[in-house]
């Protein structure tokens, strides 16, 4: 605790709130000292009459024309809201003119010693119970002492003996005064100043009681969400791992069906061809199927591989367009590479291979999703990338599933996956392979309309 040791006062801002403090713990002590002083200093009348009767004029109006109503009006005042600014300057005026008239009535009646006893009730109460404070009190009680030396030497004929005689009275008085009323001071502050650090620590702990609480609440709530996102992707592995049998029993039932009807003689050789042809087409889809499977896995470890030379981009089209032109017209729509594509030979230097793959699941997709019109392969040059798009006039998708679709086995819809088969992976790993070779890819689609899927890759 920080104080000045001569006046007590703390150097900061709490002096402030002390004051504030101290004026409202001391109001009823207060209230309560001053009649018990009023009464007495009243009372005391009865001792003038008893042994200065001489002087009883003179002291009664001390008494009850001064003192006490002196006394009665600060105190009726206490209860002005006012009286918080100038109290302690009050109890001040208070204690000297309390003290001055028992020291005017001390040397008036020399014979009478028994007066001075007054004037150590008047120290007693000024330093210890009226609640003024240590400074001031001492100033009040110097200043009766003062006050009573210079009537007792030069207004009296007291004797010597006896002056100094009540000095020593007065003056230890005064000293063990001053010395309770700075250790009651020092005791206050001390009690408010621990109060004060009990209250910032109380709030400092309210602090971080808080913060736990809000830090707890966030945990809480990502965990929360850590645990929703590990039981979607719990029930999109499960879905998936459902239709992945299913994908992976068509072709194996179909190769199994149509490889012990070729062992049957029954059939004739074109016959035979055809099922070998079934069992061809199978076994490609179930190729597929698997490869998907490894891709993805090789993606979410990390794995893969990509080797960059310089690539035909229009070469690369056109080998896409040659292989899957037979399945798009099969269904009766028509596979075309845009018109407007550039005509000279583009090159850029990337993987072809995955680059092929990447439009392969993108024209898949487009045709197993389109019943007519056409499905167009493009690019075009956009600064430092070329952009590629997969364009279709098929069934298009709902705005909702923009994003979702490139999200490990999510499909549109399972009653469209039944419909269209499919395995939810192909986006996926074409998303990740495009961004793997420095590209984005996003769509455009209407329902009911068609799709187009752009991407991007680096020249
Ligand atoms: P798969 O086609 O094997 O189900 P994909 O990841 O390639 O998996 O596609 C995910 C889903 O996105 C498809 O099941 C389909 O619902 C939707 N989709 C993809 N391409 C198209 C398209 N061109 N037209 C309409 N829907 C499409």
């Amino acid at each position: 605790m920080k104080f000045n040791k001569f006046t007590l006062a703390f150097p900061d801002e709490s002096e402030k709130s002390f004051k504030i403090n101290y004026f409202h713990n001391s109001l009823i002590q207060f209230r309560v000292a001053f009649i018990l002083v009023t009464f007495l200093y009243g009372i005391f009348g009865f001792l003038d009459q008893l042994v200065a009767k001489q002087y009883e004029s003179l002291f009664y109006l001390i008494r009850y024309g001064i003192v006490v109503p002196l006394l009665i009006v600060v105190f009726v005042f206490s209860f002005s809201k006012y009286f918080i600014r100038i109290w302690q300057e009050l109890l001040f005026v208070c204690y000297l003119v309390g003290g001055a008239g028992i020291a005017i009535m001390t040397i008036k009646a020399p014979e009478n010693s028994i007066y001075y006893a007054g004037l150590m009730l008047i120290f007693s109460a000024g330093y210890f119970i009226i609640k003024l404070r240590f400074l001031l009190a001492t100033l009040a009680g110097w200043l009766v002492l003062l006050f009573f030396n210079i009537g007792v030497i030069f207004f009296s004929d007291t004797e010597r003996e006896m002056i100094i005689s009540y000095n020593f009275f007065f003056v230890s008085a005064n000293i063990i005064g001053m010395f309770g009323a700075y250790y009651i001071e020092f005791y206050t502050r001390k009690d408010f100043f621990l109060n004060q650090l009990l209250d910032q620590r109380n709030a400092e702990i309210e602090e971080a009681n808080k913060n736990l609480e809000s830090k707890v609440t966030i945990r809480t709530e990502e965990l929360l969400l850590a645990k929703e996102q590990a039981e979607q992707s719990d029930r999109l592995k499960s879905a998936f791992l459902a239709n992945m049998s299913h994908e992976i029993r068509t072709p194996l039932n179909s190769i199994i069906g149509f490889s012990e009807l070729l062992s049957d003689n029954y059939f004739d050789p074109k016959q035979h061809l055809e099922f070998a042809q079934m069992i061809n087409e199978s076994g490609n889809n179930l190729l597929v199927i698997i490869s998907d499977i490894m891709d993805i896995s090789k993606i979410e470890v990390g794995q893969v591989q990509l080797r960059k030379k310089m690539v035909s981009v229009n070469k690369v089209l056109f080998r896409i367009q040659k292989e899957y032109s037979f399945k798009a017209n099969r269904k009766g729509i028509e596979l075309r590479i845009d018109p407007s594509n550039p005509v000279e030979e583009v090159t850029i230097e990337s993987d072809g291979e995955r680059l092929g793959q990447i439009l392969i699941n993108l024209v898949g997709n487009a045709i197993k999703f389109t019943e007519n019109g056409f499905v167009e392969i493009g690019f075009r040059e956009a600064g430092n990338f070329l952009q590629f798009h997969v364009k279709d006039t098929g069934i298009g998708i709902n705005p909702e599933f923009h994003q979702k679709i490139f999200e490990r086995f999510s499909q549109v819809e399972s009653a469209f996956s039944r419909k269209y088969g499919g395995n939810g992976l192909g986006l996926p790993i074409s998303k990740s392979l495009i961004e793997l070779l420095g590209g984005t890819i996003r769509l455009e689609s209407e329902e009911g309309k068609g799709s187009t899927f752009y991407f991007t890759l680096p020249k």
